[in-house]
């Protein structure tokens, strides 16, 4: 059976990081891919597992290289995905997910056409700003950089195979289990 390549995509704070830990919790074979950033790790988080943290220097490094499916900049940092793993996934024929913003995840479309792109939309922007203040995780310029890209990013979203409101949760895993479910049965 041919594996795929399934894309998380949406607005900062909108919960595609809760999301898929609750997703990846009941289907542990699915392989996440690992992001390299320029942006400085939050409390908690740690290199190689959440991203792998690059200077700039070498993230462009890499960008010289070639070594990047897709790359690009959000709210002042480098984010990026590296070919090698992805590449080596669907080799091994495992299924693979990227959490990537919504411009990485039309680049990844561009080049892969047969990857799954899954929008995540707020139920509101007012609860959308509140997720992102109640996390604690950025100040208020950033904030204020990431809140600017949302009418932007519910516009690319409107190009996803899917989208899905993240109201309730648990509604939430279960329609995104749905949804690959069905292509799993279309592959
Ligand atoms: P993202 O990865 O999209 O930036 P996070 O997963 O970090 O977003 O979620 C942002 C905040 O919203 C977190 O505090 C998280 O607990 C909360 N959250 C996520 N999903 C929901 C939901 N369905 N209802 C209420 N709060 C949520
Ligand atoms: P954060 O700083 O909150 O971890 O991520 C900010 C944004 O960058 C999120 O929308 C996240 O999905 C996105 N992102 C994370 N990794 C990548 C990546 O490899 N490529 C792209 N294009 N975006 C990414």
């Amino acid at each position: 059976m041919n594996k795929k390549l399934y894309v998380l995509s949406g607005s900062s704070g909108v919960g595609k990081g809760t999301v898929l830990k609750g997703f990846l919790s009941k289907n542990p074979n699915f392989m996440l891919s690992i992001s390299c950033t320029t942006r400085k790790p939050r409390e908690g988080e740690i290199d190689g597992v959440n991203y792998f943290f690059l200077s700039q220097d070498d993230f462009k490094k890499c960008i010289d290289e070639n070594k990047f499916l897709e790359w690009t900049t959000f709210a002042g940092n480098f984010y990026g995905t590296k070919k090698k793993y992805i590449k080596q996934c669907l080799e091994e024929g495992k299924d693979i997910i990227l959490e990537i913003d919504t411009v990485g995840a039309l680049n990844v479309k561009k080049q892969m056409p047969e990857a799954v792109l899954i929008f995540i939309a707020p139920p509101s922007f007012e609860e959308l700003e509140q997720r992102l203040r109640g996390r604690h995780t950025e100040d208020e310029e950033t904030i204020q950089k990431r809140l600017h890209e949302v009418r932007k990013e519910l516009a690319r979203g409107e190009k996803f195979d899917y989208k899905i409101v993240n109201d309730d949760l648990n509604i939430t895993v279960s329609t995104l289990e749905n949804v690959i479910r069905g292509e799993m049965q279309d592959a």
